[in-house]
């Protein structure tokens, strides 16, 4: 008798799945093809739908599934602009990976929820990530949602755990700080 089987669709929207492998220590390896066939000029912003070419191969970590780490592979599509001087080329913006960034957006996010009272090396030896995969999931995540602008003084305070960062913000007269 067959095992039991769940089927669910992945959470990357606009993609079709080409292939799914399992490599010999378990990890899942899923190629993918964008399903969007049409781009925006970076320079003038007109909808591109003449293709180009493709981007190299690309690997991606995305979110596990039941333990196993996951990692997609994609070659990114590239349109080009017929009316700007050079007819510069332009891949289109995708909802579940930035480019040059190593995990899949949702992944990023995860990681992001799972530093919540925990440290970068905690994170770095559940997930089995090297310090510096955590770290970079920080930097990308707090510099796309903290205003900097909104504050007047950033120190560095060390207590018995580590250091942790102290923010005062612009609109305090008291020139109290607070800890995050
Ligand atoms: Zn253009």
């Amino acid at each position: 008798m067959a095992k039991p089987q769940i089927s669910k669709p992945l959470d990357s929207e606009d993609v079709n799945v080409l292939k799914i492998e399992v490599s010999p220590n378990e990890d899942l390896h899923i190629t993918l093809e964008s399903s969007l066939n049409y781009g925006y000029c970076r320079r003038c912003g007109q909808k591109l739908t003449k293709f180009h070419g493709d981007d190299a191969w690309v690997k991606v970590q995305h979110l596990p599934i039941l333990g196993r780490a996951v990692f997609l592979h994609y070659r990114a599509k590239r349109y080009e602009c017929p009316d700007c001087d050079g007819k510069p080329t332009t891949s289109p913006q995708l909802a579940w990976h930035e480019p040059n960034c190593p995990p899949s957006t949702a992944y990023d996010e995860y990681l992001l929820r799972c530093l919540i009272n925990s440290s970068v090396q905690d994170v770095s030896t559940k997930e089995r990530l090297g310090d510096e995969a955590v770290e970079g999931v920080l930097e990308r995540c707090l510099a796309r949602q903290v205003d900097w602008t909104r504050y007047r003084r950033l120190g560095v305070a060390c207590v018995k755990v580590g250091c942790i960062l102290t923010f005062t913000p612009r609109s305090s007269n008291s020139g109290s700080s607070f800890l995050a």
